[in-house]
């Protein structure tokens, strides 16, 4: 899941006939070297293609057109080299349906002072002519990305690769399949919502299996295989005694690993990239799936409990949109606070199911019993996330549309020691500080689940929101609760307005 290079991003770059040959031919070149620099450079997960210059309506349009039914081609970048007088752009704008972004650069990034003259002027016009390529954009009410700043700059080519990222994630997202194993969980209402809407704004397939329809997959599995995969368990994590052959729990860790390998075929034959669980529908299944759950999401599955299909496939976007990256993501839920005014914080956790890719260092493999559901004691994976920047990202229906919620978190270490806790976990810090972060969340209606990420930051999810055309709001530090209760109100009036 890691090599995107197959993915293509289309460099476009506009102008009109009026400049000439030569200086058109001038225009080819440069933006030929852009996508050259752009390609040398280790930032870009995807390769950038180079298109020939556009200059008329119909090269406009004809670009926009191969562009969305180009199978590899996940989103364009645009540049106004010189002036292209925007109307040419309506046709070609109204037929895309890919993602673009606006990079407004300047191939020279210094003055020649003492040398320039109108020609040189005539040729770099990027600072005029990317403006009227925004007002028809706008004019047209797109969502589109801008990037500014000379192209070698360090921080626009980390602007554009971050953006070619969220790109990734949204060509993952078309298609996306979700197999839900049993319903939602009775009563719960975030949980909920509509996944036809849900379908036609990012693309994805949900669909509900009865629990009997994995158990069949269970059956099949063979002795030799979990025998197999129990090794790879001993190398990875730390096993605790009694789950090693011979101890009283062993045979509950291969109830996971028989499902882990059951779940994995399941989701390959249906083409399944997230998955959801209930532990109130568990009928045939001994265990709640614990282990087997957050091994899945390691190997890049979406996750999400109690039939919450709207985080599973949002951690699925997230696990694609960062592969490679440093940094881990998973399911996550708001547990417990710890509510001492010096130190006010939060410690995440689930049931079982938290993906041991954020973990500080070897998890320990152990079994317990669960105290709700009334099922055989699970096996899971236990261990500390690892501390930095992380956020937590939620996506919540509010019958009229749906809502993304970002919340940026610092991960700290535990205070102290949990031996008790049979769980992993994590210890944070909501940004700005507890009472408004999570008074901000509240207001939103933001669920106890989240997607949660130390690989990526607020701008991969703005976008990621702007192209599927839903609505976003972050907390973070500088977060007022006073202002965000306007913004929701505010935001209220406008998806009412923008249909
Ligand atoms: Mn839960």
């Amino acid at each position: 899941m890691t090599d995107f290079k197959q993915m293509e991003v289309w460099f476009v770059t506009g102008s009109q006939h009026l400049y000439g040959p030569k200086t058109l031919a001038q225009v080819d070149k440069d933006s030929a070297a852009i996508v050259e620099g752009f390609n040398k450079s280790c930032k870009f997960p995807v390769t950038i293609v180079f298109k020939p210059v556009v200059k008329t309506p119909d090269e406009i349009l004809d670009i926009c057109i191969q562009a969305s039914s180009n199978k590899n081609c996940i989103g364009l970048i645009t540049w106004m080299h010189t002036f292209s007088p925007a109307k040419m752009w309506i046709a070609g704008l109204k037929a895309l349906t890919k993602p673009y972004m606006h990079l407004h650069t300047q191939f020279n990034r210094d003055l020649p002072w003492g040398e320039i003259d109108m020609d040189y002027m005539n040729l770099h016009q990027s600072a005029h002519g990317c403006r009227e390529f925004g007002f028809i954009n706008s004019r047209m009410r797109k969502n589109r990305k801008v990037v500014v700043g000379h192209w070698q700059a360090e921080n626009v080519q980390d602007n554009v690769a971050k953006w070619c990222r969220t790109a990734i994630g949204w060509a993952d997202s078309q298609g996306l399949k979700v197999a839900r194993f049993g319903d939602n969980m009775r009563e719960v209402a975030v949980t909920e919502g509509d996944k036809v809407e849900a379908q036609i704004k990012f693309g994805w397939q949900i669909s509900a299996y009865g629990v009997g329809d994995l158990v069949n997959y269970v059956e099949k599995i063979t002795d030799a295989e979990v025998d197999e995969l129990y090794r790879e368990y001993e190398k990875e994590y730390e096993v605790a005694a009694d789950c090693k052959p011979g101890g009283k729990y062993h045979e509950n860790v291969r109830v996971q690993a028989r499902y882990e390998i059951a779940m994995k075929r399941f989701m390959f034959d249906g083409n399944f990239k997230a998955f959801t669980t209930n532990f109130e529908n568990l009928t045939g299944l001994a265990q709640l799936p614990g282990l087997a759950s957050q091994r899945l999401m390691a190997a890049g599955y979406g996750f999400g409990a109690e039939g919450d299909w709207k985080q599973a496939a949002m951690l699925r976007i997230i696990k694609t949109m960062s592969a490679g990256m440093k940094g881990g993501s998973s399911f996550m839920e708001d547990y417990t606070y710890h509510l001492d005014p010096a130190n006010e914080a939060v410690l995440g956790a689930h049931m079982l199911e938290i993906c041991p890719s954020i973990a500080a260092k070897k998890p320990r493999l152990e079994v317990h019993p669960l105290g709700i559901g009334g099922k055989d004691a699970p096996a899971r994976l236990i261990f500390d996330s690892a501390t930095g920047d992380a956020m937590n990202v939620t996506l919540i229906d509010m019958g009229n549309r749906f809502r993304i919620i970002v919340n940026t978190l610092e991960v700290i270490e535990p205070l102290e020691k949990m031996p008790k806790l049979p769980v992993a976990s994590a210890f944070w810090k909501t940004m700005p500080n507890l009472a408004d972060g999570a008074a901000a969340w509240i207001y939103a209606g933001g669920t106890h689940h989240s997607a949660y990420t130390m690989a990526l930051t607020p701008d991969y999810i703005e976008t990621f929101a702007e192209f599927a055309d839903v609505e976003y709001v972050v907390i973070d530090k500088d977060t007022c609760v006073t202002q965000f209760k306007k913004e929701l109100r505010w935001n209220e009036i406008y998806y009412m307005l923008a249909k």
